[in-house]
């Protein structure tokens, strides 16, 4: 029997309970949760995304304020804005929306923004707290897939994962997230060998580069779970990097494009504000 793993419904019931959670920490501190998100540049995909995020948390109750820039502030401004907030003790979270324009070292921004803000979860010391399975600010998206995992009670327990793609903001975080729910984890990349072999001993493929059809339906071994992370435009239409269509027969979980990891990405992130809220004003 195939299921649908539906972020969009997982998420409303999981923003239900952050909305109760802000409420309650609202009557508690008698501070808002507050997230400053800054926009560079006018890319349209940043654009929507910043949008999203802002409409999430106006749904439960944290106040967010978009700072936009032009594409020609220069490094050493953004940075200085970033100290300001780092600064502002209204403010609790702190996201500068990527990529930026290739003058900005998005290294320097993320390393600047403070450990206690950083609701990406980007910052290196976030990303080491993670590979050492201590407390910290995890990643959104990679938290929103273990997430939708755990809300369908899929045992992971010993079984291959297969991560296809290795960026610092999915396929290598995720990779740590796996292997703590004491998976056996692959990760391939571009240069991977045999990926079709690799897939089909898979019992869990996660697809994180962005290339639709990039699994094909003999690609995946009956019974798998398939997670796609993939967002690509095809014909003006939103599609994964797995082939849906021919491949959600074969499997037992599958993620849909759109209404699936984008909108738990979305929740995460929210979930991490309240972590951040908490940990600035109740310690
Ligand atoms: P990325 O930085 O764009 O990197 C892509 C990864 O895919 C790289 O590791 C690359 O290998 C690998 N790759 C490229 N071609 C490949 C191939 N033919 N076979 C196997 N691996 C290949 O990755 P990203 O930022 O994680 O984004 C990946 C996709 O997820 C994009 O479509 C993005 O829009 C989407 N995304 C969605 C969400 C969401 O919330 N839904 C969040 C983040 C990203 P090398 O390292 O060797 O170059």
């Amino acid at each position: 029997m195939m299921a649908i793993i539906s972020g969009r419904k997982l998420s409303k019931k999981i923003r239900e309970d952050i909305k109760k959670d802000v409420s309650k920490l609202v009557s508690e501190t008698a501070k808002i949760p507050h997230l400053v998100v800054v926009l560079v540049g006018d890319n349209p995909a940043s654009q929507s995304y910043v949008k999203y995020k802002k409409r999430a948390c106006k749904e439960v109750g944290i106040k967010s304020t978009v700072i936009n820039e032009k594409e020609s502030i220069t490094e050493q401004e953004l940075l200085t804005m970033i100290n300001r907030l780092n600064d502002d003790e209204s403010v609790h979270g702190i996201l500068v929306q990527l990529p930026l324009p290739d003058h900005i070292d998005e290294n320097k921004v993320i390393d600047t923004i403070k450990l206690q803000k950083d609701v990406d979860g980007f910052h290196p010391l976030n990303l080491g707290y993670m590979l050492l399975g201590r407390d910290g600010i995890l990643p959104a998206t990679p938290k929103g897939i273990i997430t939708m995992l755990k809300s369908e009670n899929i045992n992971l327990e010993g079984k291959d994962a297969l991560i296809i793609g290795r960026s610092n903001i999915v396929g290598k975080p995720l990779g740590t997230l796996l292997m703590k729910e004491n998976a056996t984890v692959t990760t391939a990349h571009s240069r991977t060998q045999n990926l079709k072999e690799k897939c089909l001993r898979s019992d869990v493929i996660v697809a994180a580069v962005g290339r639709p059809k990039l699994v094909t339906e003999d690609m995946v071994k009956p019974g798998a779970v398939v997670i796609d992370v993939g967002v690509n435009r095809v014909d003006n239409k939103l599609v994964g990097d797995v082939d849906y269509e021919a491949v959600k027969d074969k499997v037992s979980y599958i993620t849909p494009v759109p209404g699936g990891v984008g909108p738990m990405t979305i929740t995460s992130l929210l979930q991490n504000v309240v972590l951040c809220f908490k940990r600035i004003e109740l310690t």
